[in-house]
This record gives C-alpha cells, sequence and structure tokens, in this order.
C-alpha cells in the first residue's frame, strides 16, 4: 500500500531553525490536516518538543488537536460557543456581532484584502470586541511576503500603527493587551526579529516547502508496485497511448493515481530515481524499471518543477487524508 513518509528529524530540525532565526514564541500553523503531512501525526511532535500553540483551519481540526495543544486559533470558526481551548479569528463586523465563544483574536487587513477586518472602524471594532470578548491576539497576514518589493513594508507600517493604537486603547481602559502576530514563513525569514512581534505563524516553512536551503522536506510519498510489465519495443501504456516505448522496458505499475491527490499529467513526470510514464489513472500509474517501491518525491521543491503551475503548497495539500502516514 502507498504511504507518506514524515521525517521526525526534519521536522524537529525545521523548528529549530524557525526558533533560532524568529526567536519568538512559534504558533505553528497545521490547518489542511498539516499541510497534507497528517494533522495527528504532526501535532503530537509538536508537543513533544513544547509547542504550545497552533492554527487550523475550522473547528473539526481544532477538536483533534484540542489535547495536545494550550491554545488552538482556528481560522475559520463556528461562531458557537466552545468550552475548549481554542480561540476563534475574527475576521468581519457580522461574526463580531454574533460570536458566542469568549477568546478571540481579531484580524485586520493591512493590504491583502481577502478575509480581515477593515482598520476604518478600528475604534468602533475596539470597543465592541474589548467589552464583548477575551482579546487574546491581534494580527494580519501578508499578501507578498514571497516577493521583494514594498508591500511588506507598508504592510508592517500599518501593523505597528494599529498595535499601537490597540495598546493605548487596553491602558487607556484597562484591558489586558492582547498578543499580536504577522509573520507567515517567508516574512520569518525576511523580516528582522524586531519586527516579528509576539508570535510567529509558520506554515510552509516547518514542512520544509519554501525556498530556503537551511530547511529540509518533511514528507517523502511512496507507492507500492501492483504488477511489473515488459512492454515491448513501440508498444503504449495508459490511457490513449500517450508514451511509446523505443525498446522493450521492464515496467511498474504502481498503487497511486490522482484520486490520492497527484496532480494530473498526460505524458510523463520526473520522479526521484526514474519516470511516471503514459496518463496517470485514477488509482494507478506506470514508471519505467522493476520495484518493489517507488519514491514519487522526498523533495516537494524539486517535484513541483514538473508543474510550471503550481506551487508546493498544492502539491502537498492535496494528497488525501486516507493515504498512511508513517513517523520515521
Ligand atoms: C496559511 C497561513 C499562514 C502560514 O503561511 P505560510 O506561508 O505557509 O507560512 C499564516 N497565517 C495565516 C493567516 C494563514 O492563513
Amino acid at each position: 500500500m502507498a504511504f507518506i513518509e514524515i521525517n521526525k528529524n526534519n521536522l524537529l530540525h525545521n523548528i529549530d531553525i524557525i526558533q533560532k532565526t524568529s526567536n519568538k514564541e512559534i504558533c505553528a500553523v497545521i490547518k489542511d490536516n498539516a499541510y497534507g503531512h497528517g494533522i495527528l501525526q504532526i501535532a503530537k511532535i509538536l508537543q513533544e518538543v513544547g509547542i504550545k500553540r497552533v492554527c487550523v483551519r475550522n473547528n473539526m481540526e481544532a477538536k483533534l488537536v484540542q489535547p495536545f495543544f494550550e491554545e488552538i486559533l482556528v481560522f475559520f470558526p463556528e461562531l458557537t460557543y466552545n468550552g475548549m481551548n481554542i480561540s476563534y479569528t475574527i475576521s468581519d463586523l457580522k461574526s463580531l456581532k454574533k460570536c458566542r465563544h469568549k477568546k478571540i483574536h481579531l484580524k485586520f487587513d493591512t493590504g491583502m484584502h481577502r478575509n480581515a477586518l477593515s482598520l476604518e472602524n478600528l475604534d468602533e471594532i475596539l470597543e465592541m470586541a474589548f467589552k464583548k470578548f477575551e482579546v487574546k491576539g491581534v494580527f494580519s497576514h501578508f499578501c507578498c511576503s514571497d516577493e521583494v518589493g514594498n508591500d511588506t513594508f507598508i504592510q508592517l507600517q500599518r501593523f505597528k500603527e494599529l498595535k499601537n493604537k490597540v495598546v493605548e486603547f487596553c491602558k487607556k481602559n484597562n484591558y489586558e493587551i492582547p498578543k499580536f502576530h504577522i509573520a507567515n514563513s517567508d516574512a520569518i525569514f525576511k523580516l528582522p526579529k524586531s519586527d516579528l512581534f509576539d508570535y510567529v505563524r509558520p506554515g510552509i516553512a516547518l514542512y520544509g516547502g519554501m525556498k530556503n536551503e537551511n530547511l529540509k522536506p518533511v514528507m517523502s510519498l511512496w507507492g507500492e508496485a501492483i504488477k511489473v510489465m515488459e512492454i515491448k519495443k513501440n508498444q503504449y501504456v495508459g490511457y490513449n497511448k500517450k508514451y511509446k516505448f523505443e525498446k522493450d522496458t521492464k515496467v511498474t505499475l504502481i498503487d497511486l493515481g490522482y484520486s490520492d491527490g497527484i496532480l494530473y499529467f498526460d505524458k510523463e513526470l520526473s520522479l526521484k530515481e526514474t519516470k511516471a510514464v503514459g496518463k496517470i489513472s485514477m488509482d494507478s500509474v506506470s514508471v519505467i524499471g522493476e520495484y518493489k517501491k517507488v519514491c514519487i518525491f522526498d523533495d516537494v521543491r524539486e517535484f513541483v518543477k514538473n508543474y510550471p503551475y503550481t506551487i508546493t503548497y498544492d502539491i502537498l495539500t492535496k494528497l488525501k487524508p486516507n493515504i498512511k502516514r508513517v513517523v520515521v
């Protein structure tokens, strides 16, 4: 059976790098099944090394990892009360009014224009939020931290101004000052420590999926042989005869297809040691050579080069949860 290997040492190595680079508390982003790595497997390792805070996508994910952490920040929460150690992201006025859960982080738009509160209504929002909720955090998200350019610095400036206003508001009204956080993976490596505020929120850096040679890939994906075939010269393999063999060739059919989340391809795909050939099928694909098991990738940064239109995040998060995750 196909499986995913989680390299624990590499994850620990990445955490160490992030810790040393940022010198801040890590709020590890484990949304979307920990970027496909397996949310429970990753949560256990994070807990072992003393990570206290994580970000998840929804209440379902929060519930899964609730035993492992002090605080779980839900990016897209239900608005009902929840008794557990969970904080909800508030990113619009309607949720601010409707939310029944006490612990929240306010998410402000500093330039991403996606899903966050507008700074225009700041006074009104702060009045309402601090009166009604326990505001544990105030945060924002960068739109372009993976680029060179001014955008990150403009957003950073807005966030600093926001922080000053919130701190002033809290002091004036005797509220506890919340934690501030804005840095995703790219920002952690780009900005000086002094611009990283209280928490950092690394996602892809944890998993070694970004361009940074100091980070190591955590996931490798393996298929197992269904059978080995001998394909003759001038024969083809798979649907629509997309790949023709120039000579007699041993080919292994393995038990992974596009239904497992491998992105579609219709002729060939470079793997670590060999290549996959023909159109990928729903539940299987052929690779050149005779194997018991085949590594599809052990560094998503290399594998992504097969696909000019996508990113490492996409490849990782598409891998279905039913593939067995093994920590090694
Ligand atoms: C996904 C996400 C992150 C992590 O981003 P990376 O680029 O993977 O580090 C951080 N903050 C928010 C709000 C996110 O949605």
